[in-house]
């Protein structure tokens, strides 16, 4: 497999302008005559489908929900960063592309990044145009507050519900675009395969959730906006529905799938409580710009945090990374938070909790102030803990909460398969091996709305499209293909439900591939799962039909692909023999724990190949190269 990511040459500062110079334009008249499925209707999706239409293009766009704007980026708490300097505060787009490229731990593409940098203004502008209330000073320009991996104040905000507002932004530019006509709606369907014909990709196969239609669409260009995949742990802070279906699919028809071991692990979201929970929860980031992370000093100490005196308290974020404080990026504060609880100084039920306490805030700023920014959080960590926050300090542990990891993409985003693009969550994209927080959302939104409508025009533009419609033998035997898997699913009539198989994978993955790894664990890990994949092919109970709404054989799908996404997991994890952001290898660490990069060996993005069904992945490497931000190890001290 050839890896061309398509760079353009030049300063940095430059590329993406003369790139879209040099690439091919679709002459307005003819965009009509394109069509372009676009999967997924988060703020990747839906930006790109509703920019896509409002160029002139006919796009064909499906999610799994009854509705576009229920996709998972509804649920984007603290904010969204972009470098407008706003603040003053020595902000520029030089420095969130340093951030950036030093916050995913040098593993990363210095030019993707650079153009995400540069975009984020826009992305503030064309979300502001569209009503998106982002919070404002009294004087009333927009209000930023901090993230993690930051010196500066860059992120803009609504409220802990950024991502509900900038989702009804881009839903109603949808909206706008499916009342146009330019726009084919198609809620309750889900993709279950790619299909390629003559080396580029023409289309998908659907399922429809409600009647169990099996339908093809024909395509000139496929977009795939299609989320994480952080659910393959069970366990996460993701939406329940969240899956990794669309990109593993199109993974098994060519596209290669990069760095799949970079999982981040958010420091700050409620501890798991019992055995029976299906779900874990944020707490955002934001509320580390004034909540301060502590354990008690001494190890087993039971006593409630208020009889704890401060000289008895270790707030071990600010004593270890001085300079970033409570602020340190989500892989460093979380690894922090695992460290003091092996120690046993954690907190709560099985010690398995750190204290995040605004006492100090509020005796500062006034509880108002408080609620003020966080008084949705606030309430929400209330309902589901039954304990105030404003009077006792909120308990918190790390959970899984996004996947770096995805698709391999080029500078054009577009995959492995000439003509499937992929962006957002779904691709690997642009935060190497940890992402800085509030950075997700930037990365979707300029995929979407600045992105991907100028390469797929180039895409569009340099070949010929010879007729294809579903009556292709491609078409019919990926038709054939998922409607024997329904099949089979629903004829095994085992005695597990899915939910017990996917419960049991997840601990494994957290056990052996979360937040710390080494070999042994991986290759045992690697051992397991195929066992307990071939017991749920073997005993897996599907009840229902395949012709009405049976969210049991929908997660069935889902669960056998995760099935073997997890294996793909371990086994990148196990070959990068080096630590670097998220990817903690404990046999690779500095004297004080901190990740240990090996450059030499491993500056590379890992991008699987598919090579059929029993026969081992093949790996091949995308070479990393920092002209501009030099390799260094990173320091938040
Ligand atoms: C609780 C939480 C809070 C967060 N807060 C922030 C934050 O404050 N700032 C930030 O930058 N990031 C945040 N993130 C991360 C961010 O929300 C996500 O990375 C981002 O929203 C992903 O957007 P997306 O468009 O790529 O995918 P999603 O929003 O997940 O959308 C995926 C879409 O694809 C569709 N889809 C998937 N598979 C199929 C299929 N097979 N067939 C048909 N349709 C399919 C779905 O229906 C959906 O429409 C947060 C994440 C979580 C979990």
């Amino acid at each position: 497999m050839e890896l061309r990511a398509r760079v353009p040459d030049g300063p940095i500062e430059q590329k993406w302008d003369k790139h879209r110079f040099e690439m091919k334009l679709v002459n307005p008249a003819n965009k009509r005559k394109y069509t372009i499925i676009v999967v997924g209707t988060g703020l990747a999706g839906g930006s790109g489908a509703a920019t896509l239409a409002e160029l002139g293009y006919n796009v064909k766009c499906f999610c799994f929900q009854d509705s576009p704007r229920r996709a998972h980026s509804i649920a984007a708490q603290g904010g969204i960063n972009a470098a407008k300097n706003y603040q003053n505060d020595g902000d520029s787009v030089y420095r969130l592309f340093y951030d950036t490229v030093k916050g995913g731990d040098f593993r990363s593409r210095e030019a993707n990044v650079y153009r995400l940098a540069q975009l984020s203004v826009n992305i503030i502008d064309q979300c502001v145009a569209q009503g998106v209330p982002f919070a404002r000073e009294y004087g009333g320009l927009l209000a930023n507050r901090s993230f993690g991996g930051a010196q500066v104040s860059r992120t803009f905000y609504a409220r802990g519900q950024t991502g509900q507002q900038l989702l009804l932004g881009a839903y109603q530019a949808l909206e706008r675009q499916i009342g146009n006509g330019m726009v084919t709606m198609y809620p309750r369907t889900e993709m279950l395969d790619l299909v390629v014909i003559d080396g580029v990709a023409r289309g998908i196969v659907t399922r429809n959730l409600i009647t169990g239609a099996i339908e093809s669409h024909v395509a000139d260009a496929v977009v795939l906006g299609t989320g994480g995949y952080g659910n393959v742990f069970y366990l996460s802070t993701n939406a329940k529905g969240s899956n990794a279906t669309a990109i593993w699919r199109a993974y098994k028809r060519g596209a290669a799938f990069a760095n799949p071991c970079f999982t981040q692990i958010h420091p700050t979201c409620i501890p798991k409580s019992g055995e029976y929970q299906s779900k874990l929860t944020l707490m955002s980031e934001s509320l580390r710009n004034d909540g301060r992370v502590w354990v008690p000093l001494a190890k087993g100490d039971t006593r409630s945090p208020d009889t704890i005196p401060e000289s008895e308290r270790d707030y071990y974020l600010e004593r270890m990374y001085p300079s970033f404080g409570n602020l340190a990026p989500r892989d460093i504060a979380s690894r922090a938070a695992k460290r003091v609880c092996d120690e046993g100084r954690g907190v709560g039920p099985g010690g398995l909790g750190v204290y995040l306490d605004f006492a100090a805030a509020i005796a500062r700023l006034g509880v108002e102030a408080i609620r003020e920014r966080y008084g949705n959080l606030f309430q929400m960590y209330e309902r589901i803990t039954d304990e105030n926050p404003y009077r006792v300090p909120m308990r918190i542990y790390p959970a899984v909460h996004y996947t770096m990891g995805g698709l391999w993409v080029d500078y054009n985003l577009m995959s492995t398969i000439p003509g499937l693009h992929v962006i957002g969550e779904a691709n690997f994209s642009d935060h190497g091996a940890n992402r800085l927080g509030a950075s997700a959302l930037m990365q979707g939104l300029a995929d979407g709305y600045f992105i991907i409508s100028n390469t797929i025009a180039d895409y569009l533009a340099s070949r010929k499209f010879g007729p294809v419609d579903a009556t292709h033998p491609a078409f019919r035997e990926a038709e054939a293909r998922v409607a024997n898997r329904t099949k089979q699913f629903l004829s095994i009539k085992g005695s597990r439900t899915v939910d017990s198989f996917h419960r049991e994978l997840g601990s494994i993955m957290w056990e052996y591939c979360g937040m710390s790894r080494n070999e042994a664990g991986l290759r045992k890990a690697l051992q397991l799962i195929p066992k307990l994949r071939e017991e749920f092919w073997r005993d897996v109970n599907v009840p229902g039909s395949a012709d009405t709404l049976n969210q049991a054989l929908e997660k069935a799908g889902r669960v056998a692909d995760f099935f073997e996404l997890a294996e793909l997991m371990c086994l990148d994890a196990l070959e990068r023999r080096e630590s670097c952001g998220g990817h903690f290898r404990e046999e690779y660490q500095t004297p004080d724990g901190e990740a240990l990069r090996d450059d030499e060996h491993f500056a590379y993005v890992a991008a699987w190949e598919y090579a059929g069904e029993g026969k081992p992945p093949i790996l091949n490497k995308e070479p990393l190269e920092f002209e501009y931000v030099h390799l260094a190890q990173r320091s938040y001290k």
